[in-house]
């Protein structure tokens, strides 16, 4: 079934062919040993595609952050795991958009590359949760360095990448006039005295880890943009994020789509194909309805970012609709399979977790309700 799959077919192709080398025996095996999937990501970083956003001046391919979606689609869709690398595309948007040139100069052509990764982003705390604003990590300016001490907790890929942005307090909250200021971001080598990494065993083979930041030093220069305005540097590369997250779940739900499709035309019960009896075959047909509708919202909110306009109702939809699509399909792939669904070996059981994922991170849903409700309905703020 090609369902969905009627733009930029050169890119789709390419990016399917890639995918095609690592089958579903890889993934299976990656998550059983949780594993990173090394082989795959140094696949897709030779081929150019983990640099798709950075622009040809630097060594990347300039490409748009719609066909960006469209390559980790086609990871999801494939039946990979594009949670293990998807961290570089939007990490990506916040150098190129707030870096200095000679932050640029200095990184791009090596992450482009290949020769250094930009995978991890160190925002989440323990005790802060979704309020980030109330954030503990706090660097202090100490001539040409600042000095970092505090604690993340879900920095994710940190283990596989040379590089983190890291989101930390340059201004206690009770100086500040908006709670939003006084934070600011840094680029951070990974391998740095002072930071202790502790993996998190999750639900999903993630790679993620709690931090404990114990006098890290930076040096000044790599304060991303200017002292203060972090977080919303920050919020600016969460709609590349949000949006990037939405085309995976399209991914994964047009492949629970198909792979319950086939089997229920395949799996004969009372003498005919499961797919025969309407209770079988309408869970599906709405599961890709669904999923239609929401990939509207995707582009929509892809096509408003590479036009540079406001674009973070669209985003926050578009996460929200296509998440909740996949998990639908999910659920009913599973149910279609009956106890097979459960079997490791037809890979419905991994993608199901790892598609659950997206209700809960990087954003819940709860907060994308609020926003909507607050943003673009008007109602009154609820925190
Ligand atoms: C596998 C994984 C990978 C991750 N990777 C990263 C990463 O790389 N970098 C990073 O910085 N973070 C990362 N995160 C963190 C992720 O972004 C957060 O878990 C997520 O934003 C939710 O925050 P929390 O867990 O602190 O939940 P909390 O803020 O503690 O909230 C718990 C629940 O309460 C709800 N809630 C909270 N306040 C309200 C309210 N006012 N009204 C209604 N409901 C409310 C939330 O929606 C949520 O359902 C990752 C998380 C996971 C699980």
């Amino acid at each position: 079934m090609n369902l969905g799959r009627d733009n930029f077919p050169e890119l789709r192709d390419a990016v399917r062919t890639l995918c095609g080398q690592f089958d579903s025996s890889y993934w299976q095996a990656i998550d059983e040993q949780r594993a990173y999937p090394e082989a795959f990501v140094d696949a897709l970083t030779r081929a150019g595609w983990m640099s798709a956003l950075i622009p040809e001046e630097f060594g990347g391919s300039g490409l748009s952050l719609t066909e960006a979606t469209v390559i980790m689609e086609e990871v999801s869709r494939s039946g990979g795991n594009a949670g293990s690398c998807h961290g570089q595309m939007y990490n990506m948007n916040t150098l190129l958009r707030h870096g200095s040139a000679e932050q640029k100069r200095r990184y791009l052509p090596k992450i482009a590359a290949g020769e250094m990764r930009l995978q991890a982003m160190g925002v989440t705390e323990p005790g802060a949760g979704t309020d980030t604003t109330k954030i503990k990590t706090v660097a202090v300016r100490k001539g040409d360095r600042y000095v970092v001490n505090g604690q993340k907790v879900w920095t994710s890929r940190l283990q596989h990448s040379e590089l983190m942005i890291l989101l930390a307090r340059t201004t206690p909250l009770a100086e500040v006039k908006r709670k939003s200021e006084g934070m600011s971001i840094f680029l951070v080598d990974t391998k740095s005295k002072g930071l202790e990494v502790r993996p998190i065993r999750n639900m999903v083979n993630h790679e993620t880890n709690q931090v404990f930041i114990d006098n890290l030093e930076i040096p000044a220069e790599n304060l991303i943009g200017e002292e203060g305005k972090g977080f919303r540097y920050i919020l600016d590369g969460l709609n590349a994020e949000r949006i990037l997250i939405a085309a995976e779940c399209v991914g994964d739900g047009y492949w629970f789509v198909e792979k319950a499709s086939r089997y229920a035309s395949e799996r004969v019960v009372f003498d005919r194909p499961i797919a025969q009896n309407q209770g079988i075959q309408f869970p599906i047909a709405e599961s890709y309805m669904e999923i239609e509708a929401a990939n509207l919202m995707r582009y929509k909110a892809a096509a408003l970012y590479d036009e540079k306009k406001p674009c973070g109702a669209e985003a926050n939809m578009a996460k929200h609709l296509c998440a909740k699509a996949s998990w639908e399909a999910a659920n009913v792939c599973l149910q279609t399979h009956g106890g097979f669904g459960f079997a490791a070996e037809y890979d419905i059981e991994r993608k199901f977790r790892e598609s659950r994922l997206y209700l809960v991170a990087p954003i819940s849903t709860n907060l994308i309700l609020s926003y909507i409700a607050e943003h673009v309905l008007g109602l009154p703020r609820s925190f």
